[in-house]
């Protein structure tokens, strides 16, 4: 993961040292501590490691830091996840290259966090991670676990077009 060419690349480059190192770094919350199917159901652990390397950017470098990371990533897959029969819950072996799986389900993962960021607030993000952590560390979660968590909080703002249009596939 970490291999010496890493170190020649831009920081806001999709294969920089420091983009590897963050999102590596995050799995050692998302996967590490909780824990989940990796094979069956990675979405629940790359898509929220990847959002937290998006957000990275965005804390180090602020705007700028912001938009690199969706220009680079986000612009350039948004029109291909809309059209692509894969869904960001799909397994791993039903992916047909990696590009197509890095898109579903990992940059899915960002829009999803987004979305859910726009919806309830930065801060209430934050605290619902934090409770995500405390309540599954430990333990593995599966997906049907995460979407009653996710319900069990009764956010106002999330209704069942939410819950549409991220989990029925
Ligand atoms: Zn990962």
């Amino acid at each position: 993961m970490m291999d010496s060419g890493r170190y020649q690349e831009a920081s806001l480059r999709n294969s920089s040292l420091e983009r590897s190192t963050a999102h590596e770094v995050a799995h050692q919350w998302w996967y590490n501590l909780v824990g989940n199917d990796q094979i069956n159901e990675p979405w629940l652990d790359e898509g929220i490691t990847e959002f937290a390397t998006a957000y990275y950017f965005e804390k180090r470098y602020g705007t700028p830091g912001r938009e690199s990371y969706y220009s680079r990533q986000v612009d350039t897959t948004i029109d291909f996840i809309k059209n692509n029969p894969r869904h960001m819950l799909d397994p791993l072996p039903d992916f047909t290259s990696h590009g197509e799986y890095f898109a579903e389900v990992y940059v899915s993962g960002v829009l999803f966090y987004e979305d859910l960021r726009i919806r309830i607030g930065e801060d209430e993000l934050l605290e619902f991670l934090r409770s995500y952590l405390e309540t599954f560390k430990y333990k593995n979660v599966s997906l049907q676990e995460f979407i009653e968590f996710l319900k069990g909080k009764n956010y106002e703002a999330l209704d069942e077009s939410f819950y549409d249009k991220w989990f029925n596939h």
